[in-house]
């Protein structure tokens, strides 16, 4: 039986990992410190004797025995990472070490949740691995852009001076059941709001564009990538190519909940990335990959959930 870590395992792509690994027959050790993942994302998962749940938070080391490392920790979310940025940036810079030193030790697989982030706002469009990004390393977003960067350097460095099994996944925009209610991002906001008959709100005027991935799509493609040979590395886009403006996408949770929300315009955030759409030639030729979750369907789903855990 292989002994697979996820940390982060309690947040929303963690938790949606750890049940996918758990149906394939690993045994998982979910690590988390809870700081935005839930109890409640898992706890479905707690009387099945191949789960495993440690607190714990990843700056520090950890001494447990594995096969494979999937390391999601880190919060995603803008108004979450900027919180507390110091501990953003020790989470992603000495969580990647303490995790790849327990890597080294096990000579265990390893693979780094990375970013669409790291391109920052990007000149080049659709974004492709070999581009290097435009990222300000000054500015309130930057604790988390680079830290994920700092972290795939890590990754790199690992792999060429100690020889790691590594890889590197550049997660865009992923959404669905389980993402906080509160966490300010665009589709939890968005869904929430029109639940409540609340105001949408768009940050500047709603041109900006992002590409939004179902969650299943993603944990899919995170499985293919951990079962690549060793050598394959990444870094590999995953995500989701259909680009859809915030305005349009205000449009499409609307029409889906059907309420009579009003859409309101709020300044747009510093450093906010004017457009964002993944290049996956990559993954679609080495892993046979792509997303089949449409963003009708999609919304679909995420919009049950909220129903239903909001109780509206
Ligand atoms: P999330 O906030 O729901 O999950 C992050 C998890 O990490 C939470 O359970 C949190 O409690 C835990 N965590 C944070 N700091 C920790 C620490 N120091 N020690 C232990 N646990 C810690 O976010 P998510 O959307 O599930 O993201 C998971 C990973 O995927 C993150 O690394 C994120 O950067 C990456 N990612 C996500 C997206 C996306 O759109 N969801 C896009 C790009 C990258
Ligand atoms: N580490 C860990 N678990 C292990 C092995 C190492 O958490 O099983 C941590 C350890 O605290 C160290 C980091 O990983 O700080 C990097 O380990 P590495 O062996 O690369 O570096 P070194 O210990 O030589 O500084
Ligand atoms: N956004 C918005 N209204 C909201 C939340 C976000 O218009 O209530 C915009 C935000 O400015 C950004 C896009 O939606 O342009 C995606 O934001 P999110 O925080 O979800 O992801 P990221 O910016 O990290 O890609």
């Amino acid at each position: 039986m292989i002994k697979t870590l996820v940390t982060g395992g309690a947040g929303f792509l963690g938790s949606h990992l750890c049940e996918r690994l758990l149906r394939d027959g690993h045994d998982v050790l979910c690590v988390d410190n809870f700081f935005t993942g839930s109890k409640q994302n898992i706890a479905h998962l707690l009387g099945n004797p191949y789960f495993e749940l440690m607190r714990h938070d990843v700056t520090f080391p950890l001494y447990v025995e594995v096969d494979r490392i999937f390391n999601l920790a880190c919060p995603a979310s803008p108004i979450h990472y900027q919180f507390d940025p110091v501990q953003t940036t020790k989470t992603s810079v000495h969580g990647a070490i303490n995790m790849l030193g327990l890597a080294k030790r096990l000579k265990a697989r390893i693979l780094q949740a990375s970013t669409s982030e790291v391109y920052g706002d990007p000149e080049v469009h659709p974004q492709t691995e070999d581009y290097w990004g435009r990222v300000n390393p000054v500015g309130i977003r930057s604790c988390y852009d680079e830290g994920k960067r700092c972290a795939e350097t890590l990754f790199f460095d690992y792999f060429r001076q100690h020889g790691l099994d590594i890889k590197v996944v550049r997660i865009f925009n992923t959404y669905g059941p389980r993402m906080h209610p509160n966490d300010g991002r665009v589709v939890s906001n968005f869904i929430v709001q029109a639940l409540r008959g609340q105001d949408i709100t768009i940050y500047g005027d709603g041109s900006q564009t992002r590409s939004f991935c179902y969650v299943d799509d993603l944990v899919e493609g995170f499985v293919r990538m951990m079962e690549t040979q060793p050598g394959f590395t990444g870094p590999i886009n995953m995500g989701n190519p259909g680009e859809f403006t915030m305005l349009e996408l205000a449009e499409k949770v609307v029409a889906l909940v059907g309420g009579q929300s009003k859409l309101v315009f709020k300044p747009l955030p510093p450093d906010d990335p004017r457009q964002r759409q993944p290049d996956i030639s990559l993954a679609r030729d080495k892993l046979g990959w792509q997303p089949k979750v449409g963003l009708e369907d999609g919304l679909r789903e995420t919009i049950a959930y909220f129903r239903r855990t909001l109780e509206l």
